[in-house]
């Protein structure tokens, strides 16, 4: 039974998933490069389980057995050494991540499943630099992860029945809902909602309508809770460019081509709300959706 998971990488991602296994009882180790990270890390899930205190999600003793379930560090080998399961979630570039399995596969136990929290990079490609490629697994939560229910779970080449099976099990622990996919270019999250941010933003550089029309006809004519711009925004626009070049080249197909307005608003620095502008300008503390004064 999976007791010790550790995580590598304290950033978005990173953070939201220590939060939901330390708040199920599993100890975690949270690994990463940024000491300053990491004391942000615990600063975000420590606020964020006050959020739940005050929603009744929780009570103050959970908050304090779930922060007391994590420990921090910026050393990987010994941070790995007692994993039973290690989730990688770095930040998305291909060499990096082989960069990193390399050293988990080193420093975990034979036993012990590497899961990486991937929007697109090949599992396989990912399982082929370690030595126990049948224990590699794609375990693609979603953004905010104390929030959203559903865990995509991808298998590589090589992944083993067992393995999806541990990592099916273990999703429900969490309170989640698990889907199994195969390793294919975006697996199906992203294959689906990729090309209709990058429509969006096309819709937007062919003024064909503005930010706010785009997001209100498919915010209420398709029931999507926030619109693909504003979603864009949330992501992060580099991350959506990153996902999209992996599409492109994973297919060779033209259609999955990033809109050059994204390409220029990437290049630009203008990232979405974790640089304050995007799509949206995002005043600090403002709970109101501002259009960028680009795209009035
Ligand atoms: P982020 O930029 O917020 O965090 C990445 C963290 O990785 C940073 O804290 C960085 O210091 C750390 N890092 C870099 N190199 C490292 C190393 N060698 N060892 C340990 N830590 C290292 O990124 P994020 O948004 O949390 O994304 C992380 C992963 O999750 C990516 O693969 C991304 O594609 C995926 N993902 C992101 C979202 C999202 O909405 N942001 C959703 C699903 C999946």
């Amino acid at each position: 039974m999976i007791k010790n998971v550790s995580i590598i990488g304290a950033g978005t991602m990173g953070n939201g998933i220590a939060h939901v296994f330390a708040q199920n009882g599993f100890a975690v180790t949270l690994i990463d490069v940024n000491a300053i990270q990491l004391e942000k890390a615990i600063t975000i899930i420590d606020k964020n389980l006050d959020r739940q205190v005050g929603k009744e999600i929780i009570s103050e003793d959970q908050k304090k057995a779930a922060l007391a379930n994590i420990t921090t560090t910026t050393d990987m080998a010994s941070g790995v050494q007692n994993a039973q399961l290690a989730i990688e979630a770095a930040t998305e570039n291909t060499e990096l991540k082989l960069k990193i399995f390399k050293q988990i596969d080193e420093a975990a136990p034979a036993g012990c499943i590497l899961a990486t929290n991937t929007s697109s990079i090949s599992i396989t490609k990912i399982a082929a630099v370690t030595k126990r490629p049948e224990s590699v697994i794609g375990m693609h939560f979603m953004n905010p992860v104390p929030v959203m229910k559903l865990v995509e779970i991808i298998n590589g080449y090589a992944t083993k029945k067992e393995v999806t099976h541990t990592i099916i099990e273990l999703s429900k622990q969490l309170g989640k809902v698990p889907c199994v996919v195969n390793d294919y270019p975006g697996f199906i999250a992203n294959r689906i909602l990729m090309p209709m941010i990058n429509e969006a933003i096309y819709s937007l550089y062919e003024g064909v309508a503005g930010v706010t029309e785009i997001d209100t006809i498919m915010r209420l004519g398709m029931v999507h809770p926030m619109g693909p711009l504003q979603l864009a925004d949330f992501i992060g626009l580099d991350v959506c460019l990153s996902i999209l070049k992996v599409l492109q080249e994973g297919f060779g197909n033209p259609k999955y081509a990033p809109c050059p307005l994204l390409v220029n608003m990437v290049a630009a620095g203008k990232l979405g709300a974790k640089s304050g502008e995007g799509f949206y300008s995002y005043t600090l503390g403002s709970k109101e959706l501002l259009v960028s004064e680009r795209f009035k």
